[in-house]
């Protein structure tokens, strides 16, 4: 049986990055660059003003030069004239800098009055001039692939005049949930059912993660239904089911699977709660059995799902971010299995405090609608004393920070 680690360099080694797609700018956000974004020309394209101010030559404006205004050059005015020798031009920010002119004195620091201008402190040559290519001259390179497209990026390609990019595809992941006692919500409730959280929870989780969820809807447990959603499941990206994957009778998911021409890679992970966990491969095409329990089926996803699609999309940070914690308590634990405990996270001065989120049983929900982040307690430590550092899995940055 593998372990959490195992089961992850596994699923990981499995799966690679799906093709790339051209897709409007704003669709891109979230998304993995799949190219290189170069500068198609010099940026700035010209040489213009920093500031609103004068165009000067600096060798004719020392402190207290008094020039004639020759000009006036607001910001998209197509080409200005060449600065008259002992003039200065009006320009605003933006402005393209006549040619003659190597300085902008600002206009805090020059007086105009009857059609000329007092510099009131010496020109420098360069002041206030933003360069032709200053920014990222022709040809180099200003974001790399890999790179995940966000504000600054969008406004790189804007500055470019893009309206398209190209991005790693997002996998379509078909979502199935399997069971006799599930009901989809929004139909009544009939004695002994429950509904199907799973679906919606694991549709949620993928989208979460960047990728499209397909709901499958409900298979009961029973071979024929099991055949014709699973099959339908295996023309997605990838496929999650949840439910009938212990050792009970009525627990054919992975036999069904197994008619249908997967190989399964492992059945159970070395993890509590999640252990009745398999993942298997068809032709590329990976496929995740996760157990029922709605706890116990997200925090697998967590562990095991999520970080596969984000490798599918092309990211290169596909795990949550590990941190230390100290335990503000003693976690009483039997010796076993790595725990995966739901823990609220506090922050404390420089060091993160970790406490239990609640019943860590794997029924009780509550204890994962209250939790910051999962601490990995490893197996064969019983208790843990308060005050023990433990590795916790973020899930969302936790309260205490600075501006909270
Ligand atoms: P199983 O893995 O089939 O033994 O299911 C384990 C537990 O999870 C049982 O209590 C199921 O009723 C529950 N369960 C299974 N699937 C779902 C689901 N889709 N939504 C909510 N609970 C579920
Ligand atoms: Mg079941």
């Amino acid at each position: 049986m593998p372990s959490l680690e195992e089961a992850q360099r596994t699923i990981l080694d499995s799966v690679r990055p799906l093709g790339a797609e051209t897709v409007p700018v704003l669709e891109a956000v979230g998304r993995v660059l799949a190219e290189d974004l170069k500068a198609p020309w010099d940026f700035p394209a010209f040489d213009n003003s920093a500031m609103d101010g004068y165009a000067v030559r600096a060798a004719e404006a020392p402190g207290s030069a008094r020039l004639r205004l020759s000009d006036y050059i607001p910001a998209g005015a197509p080409g200005a004239r060449p600065l008259a020798p002992g003039t200065a031009a009006r320009i605003l920010t933006g402005a393209p800098l006549p040619e003659g002119a190597d300085a902008v004195v600002p206009s805090e620091e020059a007086e105009e009055r009857d059609g000329a201008v007092t510099v009131l402190q010496a020109a420098q040559p360069g002041a206030h001039v933003r360069h032709r290519g200053e920014d990222l001259p022709a040809g180099t390179v200003a974001v790399r692939a890999g790179a995940v497209v966000g504000g600054p990026e969008v406004s790189w390609l804007a500055t470019s005049g893009r309206l398209a990019v190209n991005v790693f595809a997002r996998p379509r992941v078909a979502v199935l949930s399997t069971g006799d006692e599930l009901v989809p919500p929004g139909e009544p409730l009939r004695p002994g059912k429950i509904y199907d959280s799973n679906g919606l929870a694991l549709a949620a989780a993928v989208k979460q993660a960047g990728a499209e969820p397909v709901l499958l809807g409900v298979a009961c447990d029973d071979r024929a239904a099991l055949r014709s959603l699973l099959a339908d499941g295996l023309r997605a990206d990838a496929l999650v089911t949840s439910a009938g994957v212990s050792a009970g009778d009525r627990d054919l998911v992975r036999h069904v699977l197994e008619e249908l021409g997967v190989r399964q890679l492992f059945w159970k992970v070395d993890i509590k709660p999640g252990h009745p966990t398999a993942f298997a491969l068809r032709e590329g095409t990976p496929v995740f059995s996760l157990p029922g329990n709605p706890v116990a089926a997200l925090l697998t996803f967590e562990e095991l799902v999520r970080p596969a699609l984000l490798r599918m999309m092309g990211h290169r940070h596909v795990f949550r971010d590990a941190v230390p914690a100290v335990l503000a308590e003693r976690l009483a634990r039997r010796p076993g299995r790595l725990a995966l405990v739901r823990v609220r996270l506090e922050r404390r001065g420089a060091e993160l405090v970790a406490r239990s989120a609640g019943r860590q049983d794997t029924g009780i929900l509550r204890s994962l609608l209250d939790a910051d982040g999962i601490a990995l307690v490893p197996s064969g430590t019983g208790e843990l004393a308060a005050g023990s550092l433990v590795e916790v899995h973020l899930l969302r940055q936790p309260p205490g920070g600075a501006g909270t």
